[in-house]
């Protein structure tokens, strides 16, 4: 992840030795070149103020070097003389407020300076310590805002014999130059984990949306079809019950299905003081009707003499198929004399009915009441008894158990 700079001849374009000479002074410089180094020859004069030699390797034309990402320099530089042999160090930036292009001394100086016999090579330095020379400001009437080091536009690198300079010979070796950086700077590298872990989170927030919409979605189709299952099972248990309380044939509630209505009727008959009247109706011969065309053809009958009673009762009237070919309607609210007006209309309809095979077919019918101190039981059988009553003086009759017993009576 690392990135480097090395100056060789890929990265170099030209190179040029200059010293005091420049300012007047007589300091000579010259330069060689061996396998492994490039070698300044400098023999200092001390008639200028601050004799100097130097080279100055150009590394950009049109646009400089971003060294602002780099983190230190490695440098391979040695010098011999007499005195100390301290080194500057350049790196040269250049910025359109004050540097023409075309004049060396208008590129910002970021500058090290250091004694090659004190460190061993390589030098490691790190770029930040770096820094821009006062005289440089001065020189160029900069203002001190403008000393901050600044790498992203580097066009040169120079080294110069430094400070306290004998006169006399001195040769700096200039072995390697090279910058290192990371291609991540701490400050990248903790915003990218920054933006990932930002990231990271609202992916999980994501996921963590997607799965609950995923399970309400589940949930909600479960639920619909526990719902089904509920409607299923509620008409099944509707059928069922059906089943238990009314006759299969006729549609009609058996003894079963009557039971629920029971203490209803006999409340409003003992407790209301209502009048609560039973007719039995029994179809005559009826035997003969399935002898002669069939029991199927008896089954068509059996469900026309119920359809036939449940269009003319009344909706509070009910109707139970006792057994075989016997009913029985409950009729709450009504007098004796009231349900026999009623079984005999029954009779008539029944008498004058149009069923298959053109039959004729007739009924018998036995009328009672129920007294406040009788139960449900007394009335049916008293009902039965004005039945057998019709049956046994004819058939094809209404009687009601009131004369049935009148007539005991008398
Ligand atoms: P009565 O006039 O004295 O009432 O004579 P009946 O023939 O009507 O009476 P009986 O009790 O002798 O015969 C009733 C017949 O009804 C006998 C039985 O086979 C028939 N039956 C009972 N239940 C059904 C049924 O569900 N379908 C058919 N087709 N016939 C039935
Ligand atoms: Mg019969
Ligand atoms: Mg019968």
């Amino acid at each position: 992840m690392t990135k480097t700079f090395v100056l060789d001849d890929d990265t170099l374009i030209d190179s040029q030795i200059v010293s005091d000479q420049v300012h007047g002074g007589k300091s000579l410089v010259s330069h060689t070149k061996d396998d492994d180094s490039y070698i300044l020859h400098c023999t200092i004069e001390k008639s200028y103020r601050w004799p100097f030699c130097e080279v100055s390797f150009q590394i950009a034309q049109d646009k400089g070097i971003d060294f602002s990402e780099f983190s230190h320099i490695e440098l391979s530089i040695l010098s011999f003389g007499e005195g100390p042999q301290k080194v500057r160090f350049y790196l040269r930036h250049a910025d359109d407020a004050y540097t023409d292009k075309a004049k060396m001394e208008t590129y910002k100086i970021n500058e090290i300076q250091f004694d090659t016999n004190k460190h061993q090579a390589p030098l490691k330095i790190p770029l930040n310590t770096f820094v821009v020379p006062s005289w440089w400001l001065h020189e160029r009437s900069l203002s001190p805002f403008d000393a901050a080091t600044e790498l992203s536009n580097v066009y040169y690198i120079e080294v110069s014999t430094g400070d306290f300079r004998e006169a006399g010979k001195h040769t700096i070796y200039i072995d390697d130059i090279r910058l290192h950086g990371k291609w991540i700077s701490k400050e990248l590298l903790l915003m990218l984990i920054l933006v990932l872990w930002i990231a990271f989170g609202f992916a999980f927030l994501g996921q963590s949306y997607y799965q609950t919409t995923l399970e309400a979605k589940k949930q909600r189709k479960l639920k619909d079809e526990l719902e089904k299952i509920n409607q299923a099972l509620e008409i099944e248990k509707q059928e069922l019950a059906d089943i238990s309380t009314k006759d299969s044939l006729t549609d009609v509630y058996n003894r079963h299905g009557l039971s629920q209505y029971l203490p209803a009727l006999s409340r409003g008959v003992k407790e209301l003081g209502e009048s609560t009247s039973v007719v039995f109706l029994d179809i005559d011969h009826f035997k003969s009707v399935n002898d002669e065309n069939g029991h199927d053809v008896g089954d068509l009958v059996l469900q026309g003499f119920a359809n036939l009673i449940k269009a003319n009762k009344r909706d509070t009237d009910i109707l139970v198929r006792w057994g075989g070919e016997e009913f029985v309607l409950f009729c709450p609210v009504t007098t004796e004399a009231d349900g026999v007006l009623f079984a005999e209309k029954l009779r008539q309809i029944i008498a004058n009915g149009v069923w298959p095979e053109n039959l004729m077919l007739t009924s018998s019918f036995g009328v009672a009441q129920m007294q406040p101190h009788e139960e449900i039981a007394d009335l049916l059988k008293h009902a039965d008894e004005a039945l057998y009553t019709a049956k046994r003086t004819g058939r094809n009759k209404v009687i009601a158990y009131s004369k049935v017993v009148n007539k005991q009576a008398s």
